[in-house]
């Protein structure tokens, strides 16, 4: 049977309705106010800059504002964390997204970890990590979140399910391992120095593929009728996960595009609603 089809773009369309009508709720209580995330991106990267817009894009869709944070290449991080310092005190701001990377002088975890827990609407705190990891309450990291609505989506049954997560970055492989972990999923995390992979990866339930490297999980690892979740994109529209032979052979499938990268920006706007909803409303 062929896999179905875990279509981000779909679930992310159907939750921006929800999410206009939820904003439209609050600009008529609080007088037109719409919630507001701030977008800090830090040098001149193209990708990043592209990344930006598009969250700024989802923002208006919705009916959100956006604050625009544009610094220079040369920024240091005194700078960008007086910068966040001031938007964390900022009662028209009710999110901030600081773009990753930042350029390399500027320590990144000082400034992920600078963002007001309320305001961490894209995830990125330590303390955000360690709450969520805790089963307390938290923004989760927007991609993994954004992976777990899209199986909540399809109900992926995950109790019990052995679940590979191929990757431990913070902002996406570990929180995921997490998340699936607290979903009572059986989870094993792998990394660069992690031995038999192809061995490991065999016998999961559910993969997911957060590597970095185009089509680096092998179709053959991946045993029949997993559920497979590749988070990856790369230029000529292949993920981290050799995928083609698997829609054959998988119960379940993110395509690429149109699976885990819709999901990622719709959860950021979904928790910036959150976030702005619980200032207002
Ligand atoms: P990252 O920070 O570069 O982390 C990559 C991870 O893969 C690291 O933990 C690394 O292990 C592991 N790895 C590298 N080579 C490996 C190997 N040979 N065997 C096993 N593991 C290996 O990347 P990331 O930010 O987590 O992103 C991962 C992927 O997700 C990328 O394709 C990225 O484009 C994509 N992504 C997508 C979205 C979205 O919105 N769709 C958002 C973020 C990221 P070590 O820790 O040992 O180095």
């Amino acid at each position: 049977m062929p896999a179905q089809i875990l279509d981000g773009k779909a679930i992310a369309q159907q939750t921006e309705a929800e999410l206009s009508e939820r904003v439209a709720q609050l600009k008529e209580k609080s007088g037109g106010n719409a919630p507001i995330l701030a977008t800090i991106l830090v040098g001149g990267d193209p990708a990043s800059a592209t990344y930006v817009r598009m969250k700024q894009n989802a923002c208006k869709r919705v009916g959100m504002e956006s604050i625009a944070v544009e610094m220079p290449e040369e920024t240091t991080t005194e700078e960008l964390l007086a910068k966040i310092d001031e938007l964390n005190n900022n009662p028209n701001c009710h999110g901030i997204l600081l773009q990753h990377p930042v350029p390399e002088q500027i320590e990144e975890r000082d400034c992920f970890d600078s963002i007001a827990l309320e305001k961490d609407v894209d995830g990125v705190t330590c303390l955000g990590f360690g709450r969520m990891a805790m089963g307390e309450e938290a923004y989760g990291s927007a991609t993994p979140q954004g992976i777990m609505r899209l199986l909540q989506a399809y109900n992926i049954p995950l109790q019990g399910k052995n679940a590979v997560v191929v990757g431990r970055s913070p902002i996406l492989g570990k929180p995921m391992a997490m998340m699936l972990l607290n979903a009572n999923a059986t989870v094993t995390i792998c990394h660069s120095r992690t031995e038999n992979l192809a061995d490991i990866i065999s016998r999961a339930d559910i993969v997911v593929g957060a590597v970095g490297k185009p089509e680096f999980i092998k179709a053959d690892w991946v045993k029949d009728g997993a559920v497979v979740v590749d988070a990856g994109y790369h230029p000529g529209g292949v993920g981290d996960i050799e995928l083609e032979p698997l829609y054959d052979r998988a119960v379940a499938i993110t395509p690429v595009p149109g699976g885990v990268g819709p999901m990622t920006i719709n959860t950021l706007i979904l928790q910036s609603v959150d976030a702005g909803e619980k200032k207002m409303a």
